[in-house]
This record gives C-alpha cells, structure tokens and sequence, in this order.
C-alpha cells in the first residue's frame, strides 16, 4: 500500500538525489554544472511521468495506471483509487436505477415520469401500450403532443393534480382510462394510468340493477295501489269488481314475491364463494320432482311433456344451486311454448360428462338476443315475460350456477321452431 504524498516524504526524495552529485562535485569540482545538469534530468524525467500519466488517463482502457515511480506513485495509485470508487458507486446506481425500472414495469398500471415543462423522461411498457408511446423516441417530447385529447391537454396545462383525470382511451375510444399524477423528484411528475374500463361498467350495470329492480317493483305496486284506494268504497267490497280486484291484487303480489325470491336466489349464489362440490346430487329424483311441479305450471295449458332420465347418473355439485338452474330452464320451457306443444328434458352420459338438455317447440328466440339472455332482467319480448309471471332473472341465476360447476349454459334456438338450453358438467363430477 502506498502512502499519501508529504512534504517529508518529498523532502527526503530530493535529499537522496541531489547527495551524490553534491557529494562528486565536492570532491572533484564543477558543483553548480553538476547540480544543474541533475536539475535538468529531474525536470524531464517528471516531465516523462506527466506525459505518461495523460497517455494513460486520455489513451489507455486499462485500469490499472502505469507504475509510477517515486513521488508519482502515490498520485497515480490515488487516481485509480479514485477512479475505482466512481466505477463502484456508477455500478450502485445503475443497480438502482434498474432495480426501479424493473420495479415499475411491474406495476400494474402504465407509469409515465415527466418534467414540469411537460417533456417525457420515461414511461414503462405498459403506457406504451395503454397510451401509444414509444421508448425512447419519445423521450423529451411533449405529453400533450402524445395524448392528443382536449380533457388531457388541459389537464397538463393547468397542471392541478389533485383530482385524478378520467377520459375515453385516445386510441381505443371504448376504454375509459383514469390519470393519477403526483410530484415525484425535484421538477419532475409520476403519472400512473390505469384502465378502468370494467369498473366503470360495472358500476353502470350496477346502476341498472337497482333502476331494474325498482322498475320490477314498482309495478305491481301502481296496479295494488290502485285497487286498495278503489277498496276505500265500502260498496267496492261487496260489488260484483271485488273478486276480480282480488284476483289481480292477489297475482300481483306473487309476482312481487317472485322477483324477491329470485333476487334473494341470485345475490345467495352470486355472494357464495365456489361451492364444495362434494355432496352427492341425485338429479334423477330432483328431475322427477321437476316432472311433476312441470305438469302443475302447465295446467290446463296441456303441454306435451318427456322426460328421458338416465336414473343412475348421479352427480357430485351443490343440490341447491343445480335445482335452481334446471328448474328454471324446465319452468322457461313451460311458460315460453304454447299450449300442448311438446317439452323434451334429457339427462344423459356423454364423453365429456353428465349432459341436460331442455328442448321446447316453442316461439324462439332471434339470434340477436342469444348473447345477452343471461343478463339480469334481459328479455325477449318485455311484456309477454311479465304476462307469463317472468322476472327476467331466471337465466342470470342458470349461468351463475353452472359456472360454480365449472359448465356453460349453451343455447339454440330458431324462430318458429323452438329452443335447446343445455349445459354439460364436466366429467370429474360423475358419481
Ligand atoms: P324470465 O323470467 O323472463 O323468463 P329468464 O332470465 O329466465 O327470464 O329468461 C330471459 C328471457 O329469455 C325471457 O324473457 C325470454 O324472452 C327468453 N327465454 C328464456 N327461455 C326461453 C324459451 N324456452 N323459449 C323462448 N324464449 C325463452
């Protein structure tokens, strides 16, 4: 290890060069030319150690100085130290800098750093996704000149950042983005983007829920309403309209009780977690059951109906939540056929598992509707489902279900000719 240069130590360098040549010029003379010449010769041998030191410092790759001799050893051994301590902490800081990149391609969430004038520093690959960006060329450009759209320009330019932006996608109008922006270092920004397009639906078919339901409500309410003020005549009572004010009232109740008790099925099933499907269902017996509550909804109606069960195959699910699904397909077949028209349920073996199939003659259903019938309170024909004691739920609650047992409700239909709504549980759930 080197030691530092010191005047000492310097002093003592210079003390042994010049010794000799004193100690020669004083025994045989011409001291000052002697003195003189070794003046020269230091002066260009440091001359020599300056001209190698810029070689290395301007010129050389390597590392490692030159060995320096004398008192420029320890300049050049305290370069390369110096040296090495910048190589060391440029490495701690590249580490850094990485470990906060990769820490923010992570994320989520697009993320843009920006400087107060609005220049992109850097931006992750999901803004360059999410925002159409492109790294690095557009680095140093302007955000508003990326995010062409009026909400953003002048959310930047007033630069007020305490209420987050939500705007249409500039370059997917159907998705609905939301900017958080927050000071981040010193004259610069954090812009985190987030797509909330599904919250923003969801919250929107929220809002249609509770306006569905209030609608479902609502009627039967206006209808008993009206009958009960009609009540306020005593003569009403006893006239020839009271029992068919009574009648109605009566219906209308249990089309009320209906929608709750349909409403309370599906926020039962939607609320429960994914069942255990371990409990042994003996679809059969359900399906017998079925048979017969079937024939009592078809009442003088007279439907044609055929029930082709395999009685052995049982399955492992939640008997609940399957009676509800198959019961309202069965219920739907009855309530959308017309009279003595023919109903076939088939529960049977196939290669990927225990299949039902619901068949009706009935009206049909336009192929324009087939996507969205599993929609809470979607109909086909609004009136005709209300006139049939429907609550437009009976299908939400069907999807729900089965995909608690990991099935798909599959549905054909063709106008005129009738419908198959069928699911297929998968194999593994085979008693
Ligand atoms: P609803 O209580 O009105 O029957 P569902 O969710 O069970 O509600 O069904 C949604 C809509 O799907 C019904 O209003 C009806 O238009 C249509 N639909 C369901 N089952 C049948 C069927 N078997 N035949 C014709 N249309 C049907």
């Amino acid at each position: 290890m080197v030691e530092r240069l010191s005047w000492k130590k310097l002093a003592w360098e210079l003390a042994f060069f010049y010794l000799p040549w004193f100690i020669i010029g004083w025994l045989f003379g011409g001291l000052p030319w002697l003195l003189l010449g070794a003046t020269v010769a230091m002066l260009l041998w440091h001359l020599h150690q300056q001209i190698k030191l810029s070689d290395w410092l301007w010129k050389d790759k390597s590392l490692t100085p030159p060995s320096g001799t004398g008192s420029w050893e320890p300049l050049f051994n305290g370069i390369y130290r110096l040296q090495k301590r910048n190589r060391r902490r440029r490495k701690e800081l590249a580490n850094l800098i990485r470990r906060f990149r990769n820490g923010a391609e992570s994320l989520p969430d697009a993320v843009v750093v920006f400087e107060s004038d609005g220049s992109i520093v850097w931006c992750n690959k999901l803004a360059q996704e999410l925002l159409g960006l492109r790294m690095p060329d557009d680095n140093g450009q302007h955000i508003s000149n990326l995010i062409r759209a009026p909400e953003f320009v002048s959310y930047i330019a007033e630069a007020n950042y305490d209420i987050p932006l939500e705007m249409r996608s500039h370059i997917n109008s159907a998705r609905t983005l939301e900017f958080r922006t927050m000071p981040y270092a010193e004259g610069e920004f954090l812009m985190v983007v987030r797509d909330i397009t599904q919250l923003k639906q969801l919250e929107g078919m929220r809002r249609n829920f509770f306006a569905n339901v209030s609608h479902e409500l609502r009627t039967p309410m206006t209808v008993l309403r009206g009958y009960l003020e009609m009540t306020e005549d005593p003569d009403m009572v006893i006239g020839p309209m009271w029992p068919k004010a009574h009648g109605v009232m009566t219906e209308q109740l249990s089309r009320m009780e209906s929608l709750v008790e349909q409403l309370l099925t599906l926020s039962k099933i939607e609320a429960a977690a994914k069942p255990e499907l371990d409990h042994d269902v003996d679809v059969p017996a359900m399906l017998d059951v079925l048979q017969k509550e079937a024939q009592t909804l078809s009442g003088d109606r007279e439907h044609v109906l055929t029930f082709d069960v395999d009685k052995s195959l049982k399955v492992k699910g939640n008997d609940d939540q399957l009676r509800s699904a198959i019961s309202n397909l069965v219920y739907n077949a009855v309530k959308h056929t017309p009279a003595q028209a023919a109903i076939s349920v088939k529960w049977y073996r196939t290669d990927k598992g225990p299949r039902l199939e619901v068949t009706d003659s009935g009206e049909g259903i336009p192929p324009q509707h087939l996507d969205r019938l599993t929609e809470r309170f979607y109909r086909v024909d609004k009136a005709r489902s209300r006139e049939t004691g429907g609550s437009g739920l009976g299908l939400a609650i069907v999807k729900h279900a089965l995909s608690h047992h990991d099935a798909e409700l599959e549905i054909q239909s063709e106008v005129g000719m009738g419908s198959t709504f069928a699911f297929t549980l998968p194999e593994r759930l085979t008693c």
